[in-house]
């Protein structure tokens, strides 16, 4: 056994979150087929599966849908699921009660949340900053809501924010964390600048919820958006959240008004008015299938601090930063994710030219991490999950298929 594999296995040995690999499926038919001991890098892209889950959707469909009928939508909590999944999110990103809707995806959240961001900052203001780095569905959605409502749109690297800033400024759209560097951003001091220049705050937090404190009530985040099949393991798909601070609700005007966001749906009245409070982000019927696996999968949180997750992820990341410095030959592959840890999420990214092959490699190898255009190889941590063991495995792996 080498030195790493033995500090690997100390590390697991003490590791406070390691009885909750038990809540997922993961020794898999294709693992053992690969003849790998599997090692799954790949749950900021699509969480594994909670072990709870199949039970559970198994009686959504067959007792809820296939008895209950109609009557679900009361009796089984369907119509009341946006809101109360909502706030079984809301502590993993620092929120109190009543301020997270779910449904929808993600880029249907970015709309509603810049265009509502747009619609609070006043007739004035006149431009729209937008991550310059962002994943790209926020930026042709910012685009879009630029042009609907009249606003210039100007991409802008997160660290230049506060310079672009200025009266002109209507709202501006970031991504917490980077989804292809692992770059975490400064969220609080951004925040703050963005308040400064009195524009609206808009967080994308597909790749910091489930893996850090976010803090949005802390830092006065305005409005933020996420999707739950990443670190939240909701499954393919899962519906997203969209998040309106409490202070802010009564001003959001959401550019969906749907009837399921009528302050009285059954009313069936002609005109519209938005229901009060996190309810205002719903749209149409929601996607109830999708809802409920979401809802059993969130289980798996119960009982665990976000502290402790973000604890483990950096020691994860730090082991294999050390184990892959330890094995690959110097020079092989450059580190994209910075070293600091108040600058890291919680992946590593490590560029190397022929990326797209060596991920091929790995994961016939059972090392399933993914690769990202043009040159990047992506590894997620999900603290749940993933061991140290698993770590050192993956950096021994990854070395041979390097070498
Ligand atoms: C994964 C991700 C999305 C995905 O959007 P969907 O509408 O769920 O497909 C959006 N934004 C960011 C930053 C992401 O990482």
């Amino acid at each position: 056994m080498s030195d790493l594999a033995i500090v690997a296995e100390k590390l697991d040995a003490v590791d406070e979150l390691a009885g909750r690999r038990a809540e997922f499926v993961l020794d898999t038919a294709s693992d053992r087929a690969a003849d790998a001991a599997g090692v799954y890098l790949d749950g900021n892209s699509l969480g594994a599966l909670p072990a709870v889950v199949p039970g559970r959707v198994e009686d959504v469909v067959r007792r809820q849908w296939g008895e209950l009928r109609i009557r679900s939508w009361e009796e089984s909590g369907w119509w009341t699921a946006p809101e109360r999944i909502g706030d079984r999110i809301a502590p993993l990103v620092g929120a109190a009660p009543g301020q997270v809707v779910v449904g929808d995806s993600t880029s249907v959240n970015v709309f509603k949340a810049l265009v509502g961001a747009v619609r609070m900052a006043g007739e004035g203001r006149d431009e729209i900053l937008v991550d310059a780095t962002t994943f790209p569905t926020d930026g042709y959605i910012a685009e879009s809501a630029a042009r609907m409502t009249g606003r210039t749109l100007r991409p802008v690297a997160p660290a230049d924010v506060p310079g672009a800033l200025g009266e002109r400024t209507a709202a501006v759209l970031l991504n917490h964390v980077d989804y292809r560097t692992g770059r975490l951003h400064d969220l609080p001091g951004l925040t703050a600048a963005v308040h400064e220049a009195g524009a609206v705050a808009v967080w994308d937090l597909c790749h910091s919820a489930g893996a850090l404190p976010v803090g949005l009530d802390e830092h006065g985040v305005d409005l933020a958006v996420g999707c739950t099949y990443k670190y939240l393991n909701g499954g393919p798909g899962s519906p997203a959240y969209l998040y309106v601070r409490r202070e802010l609700q009564d001003r959001f005007d959401s550019p969906l008004p749907g009837w399921n966001s009528h302050a009285e749906p059954f009313g069936m009245r002609t005109g519209y008015e938005p229901a009060p409070g996190a309810l205002r982000g719903r749209v149409g019927t929601p996607d109830i299938l999708s809802m409920l696996a979401l809802e059993a999968a969130l289980e798996v949180w119960d009982g665990v601090s976000v502290e402790a997750v973000r604890a483990k992820s950096l020691a994860l990341t730090d082991f294999f930063l050390e184990c892959v410095a330890a094995y690959v030959p110097a020079g092989r592959v450059e580190c994209v994710t910075p070293v600091a840890h108040e600058e890291r999420g919680s992946q590593i990214a490590l560029r190397c030219d022929d990326a797209g092959d060596v991920m091929k490699r790995l994961i016939e190898r059972g090392v399933v991490g993914d690769f990202r255009a043009p040159d990047v190889l992506r590894f997620g941590f999900t603290p749940l999950y993933v061991g140290f063991a698993d770590v050192e495995r993956a950096a021994r792996v990854l070395a041979r298929t390097l070498g």
